[in-house]
């Protein structure tokens, strides 16, 4: 987007850059790269996931864990070479694929970037992992460059899409987005459908599994992730406008047993949340716990735990 072109890379559809939802479609800024161990199993494998964390975001949930990033836009700008570098440094690290987080605003710039790393050697498969607020014309550029698909499905309730992402429009846009997704893919192996019960919003969470039952089963698997974490510091937090406590145990029993009602078998669930182990903090060079990631980039100093290699 120039200083005075509109934006149609997401429904936002901003008019001009100064209003840019998302902070700015372009240039790219990433906040981190690492190895990570804490995506569903396909999707971490032996060696580990290595997800690129993009900073700003078109949807930017009142809840979001990574706010730091996706609301405050922490990171950096890189061009083409160093995200490719990047995704280099991921593979040398025995990632199996290359995880692009929230990246739907900067697909331009994300697309050149891997195109790059390809002409590079990168020969690991690319992840697409997003919210779905996404434009289908938007996601045909992804088509050649991305090899899986890892959408969320927030919710398909017009009110609570306005209430914690100002987007009344994201089931709409959602639900062409994930059908899109699931026409590119080139086998069910290759989508997975997130979906976070929010506390307190269960009759929410029934009309995805439902949705799903009916739209996507046979074509996706689903991933129902039960570990929504209150974030501490967010304003939307302290003012009570998003649930302020983990997922109870009822609501959790009753998610799991609509799985089974609807005949929805392929798929992953997890544990209740009960901890802050889910909260990263982009301060750190490892956002993330040991256990669960080893950082390879970060925005304040670069390379972590590798050299550059040029591309
Ligand atoms: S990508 Fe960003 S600037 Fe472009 S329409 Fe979406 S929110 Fe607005």
């Amino acid at each position: 987007m120039n200083h005075a072109e509109a934006c149609g890379i997401c429904p936002r559809q901003c008019p001009a850059p100064r209003t840019a939802y998302c902070g700015g479609s372009a240039p790219l800024r990433l906040a981190a790269a690492s190895v990570h161990r804490g995506e569903e199993p396909p999707v971490t494998g032996r060696g580990g996931s290595g997800t690129v964390f993009v900073s700003g975001c078109n949807l930017r949930c009142a809840f979001c864990q990574n706010a730091q990033i996706s609301h405050g836009r922490m990171g950096r700008t890189v061009d083409a070479d160093e995200f490719a570098a990047i995704c280099l440094g991921l593979q040398r690290h025995g990632a199996e694929n290359i995880n692009i987080v929230s990246g739907s605003h900067a697909v331009p710039a994300i697309v050149e970037g891997i195109r790059r790393a390809r002409g590079a050697a990168l020969t690991i498969p690319c992840l697409w992992n997003s919210s779905a607020y996404e434009k289908t014309e938007t996601l045909e550029s992804l088509h050649d460059v991305i090899d899986m698909y890892l959408p969320d499905l927030k919710t398909l309730d017009k009110s609570v899409a306005d209430k914690f992402f100002s987007a009344p429009d994201y089931p709409l846009y959602a639900e062409k987005a994930i059908l899109k997704m699931m026409d590119m893919a080139r086998s069910k192996h290759n989508v997975i459908i997130r979906h976070l019960v929010l506390p307190g919003f269960l009759e929410s969470t029934k009309k995805v599994l439902s949705w799903f039952a009916k739209n996507a089963r046979g074509r996706a698997s689903l991933s129902l992730m039960t570990q929504y974490t209150p974030p501490h510091d967010l304003p939307s937090v302290k003012a009570g406008n998003v649930p302020g406590r983990f997922l109870n145990k009822d609501e959790y029993d009753t998610a799991l047993g609509w799985l089974e009602e609807l005949g929805i078998e392929d798929g992953f669930y997890q544990e209740p949340g009960t901890g802050n182990e889910w909260l990263p903090d982009f301060e750190r060079e490892n956002p993330f716990s040991s256990e669960m990631s080893v950082p390879v980039w970060h925005w304040k100093n670069g390379f972590a735990v590798t050299g550059r290699q040029n591309v």
